[in-house]
């Protein structure tokens, strides 16, 4: 089958050259002028690397997986909130592992032939018709197509042009920082290791991960709010904010050149969407789906989004493509919809100042460290 994917980031390379392997003919169209990720890393959670598994796509996360941590949720000094034991959760449903995201996008569209790839191609539109669907770029037919998998993320031009009555994306108003470090000599963080540092006076999160042997992944969230200041201008405000957290924390903040730091503005859609199929088209990854990022699994569900289109195109013809992506919907809108809720309310809770904020330390001290695993590994486990 004829088969276009629009949208070359983690989940649209992923599904491409799953479809591909399939036999089917891909063809995988990108905005951008060539085909690269860019960022700092990304937690792909263990059912995103089963999904990569699946698509047999596996290898360069395999190759990385986390060290023993403890992970959980600590409080801004260090100190205990919901310990968990991340290396017993993983053993119970296999590895979690923080990568580059440039080089996992490298990886993961290896194996896609180049001559499939058509850069500097943004699609405005899509025209079905009863027997395949024009891909219109520049108001120009770029390719016919059996079947459309949409992957342009979440700012998605399809999704508000299949979905004209959907309310799109809502945002969130608070702030993420990211940046990416090579360990700094004397500075022992491996208590730190895979938790979520949380602040009930301002509501600010830190969260550090470790990147293969050398280096470090940090995210804060929440500190601040509003539109988003340059890098310098973030990093000198969250520096203010966090200058009596754990001393590592101001310490790896100080570390990152500004040029190694990204501001973001959270979003995530307002309500999941009706359908993930509309005749001969598929939504996939944060087109349709985009949650905040508070579970970290927004790449893990593009990448079981992948895994399930490409098993279900497995061995379909033009003629049951329609139903294949009824399918396809009817096993991943449940979930990712669950996902969604999950995501915003931890970002709510996490999020929180005041009484009930103490109130939630409270609670979370009290949990057991074998059930906060348990609880870990069923997140994961799907
Ligand atoms: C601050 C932050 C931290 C995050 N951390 C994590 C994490 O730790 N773990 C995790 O699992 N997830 C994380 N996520 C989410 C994760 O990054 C996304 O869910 C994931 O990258 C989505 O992949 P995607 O392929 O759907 O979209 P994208 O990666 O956004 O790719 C979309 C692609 O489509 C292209 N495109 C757009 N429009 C068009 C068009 N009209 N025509 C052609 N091409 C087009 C774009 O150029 C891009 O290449 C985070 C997100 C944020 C904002």
């Amino acid at each position: 089958m004829r088969i276009v994917v629009v949208g070359a980031g983690l989940g649209g390379v992923s599904a491409a050259v799953g479809l591909h392997r399939q036999g089917h003919e891909v063809t995988l169209c990108e905005r951008g002028a060539e085909l690269r990720e860019a960022g700092t890393a990304v937690v792909v959670m263990p059912n995103g690397v089963r999904a990569l598994d699946a698509l047999g796509l596996s290898d360069h996360v395999r190759g990385q997986a986390m060290p023993a941590v403890s992970g959980g949720l600590r409080d801004w000094r260090g100190r205990p909130l919901l310990v968990t034991d991340a290396a017993q959760a993983q053993r119970t449903v296999g590895p979690s592992v923080a990568v580059s995201r440039a080089e996992l996008h490298r990886a993961l569209r290896a194996p896609l032939p180049a001559e499939l790839v058509r850069t500097a191609t943004p699609v405005q539109r899509l025209e079905p018709d009863h027997t395949e669907v024009s891909v219109i770029s520049d108001d120009r037919p770029v390719a016919r197509a059996d079947a459309v998998i949409v992957a342009d993320g979440i700012g998605s031009t399809l999704r508000g042009r299949l979905f004209p009555q959907h309310p799109g994306l809502r945002q969130v108003g608070r702030l993420d920082l990211r940046g990416m470090l090579p360990r700094p000599a004397g500075l022992d963080v491996t208590e730190l290791l895979a938790g979520i540092m949380v602040d009930r006076r301002t509501g600010a999160m830190f969260g550090l991960f470790p990147v293969g042997e050398s280096d470090l992944y940090w995210f804060t969230d929440s500190a601040l709010h509003g539109t988003p200041p340059g890098a310098d201008e973030a990093r000198r405000q969250v520096l203010s904010l966090m200058a009596d957290w754990h001393p590592a924390v101001p310490a790896l903040l100080e570390a990152t050149p500004p040029a190694d730091i990204y501001v973001d503005a959270i979003a995530c859609l307002a309500e999941p969407l009706p359908s993930f199929a509309v005749g001969r088209v598929a939504l996939l990854g944060d087109a349709a789906h985009a949650m905040t990022p508070d579970l970290g699994q927004g790449a893990s569900q593009a990448f079981e989004d992948a895994a399930a289109v490409t098993r279900h195109l497995a061995d379909a013809g033009p003629a049951d493509v329609a139903e294949r992506l009824r399918r396809y919907d009817a096993e991943r809108r449940p979930r990712t919809s669950r996902l969604m809720l999950a995501s915003s309310q931890q970002s709510w809770l996490m999020s929180r100042t005041g009484g009930v904020a103490w109130l939630r330390d409270a609670v979370l001290r009290a949990v057991p460290r074998r059930l906060a695993t348990r609880q870990l590994a069923s997140l994961w486990r799907a």
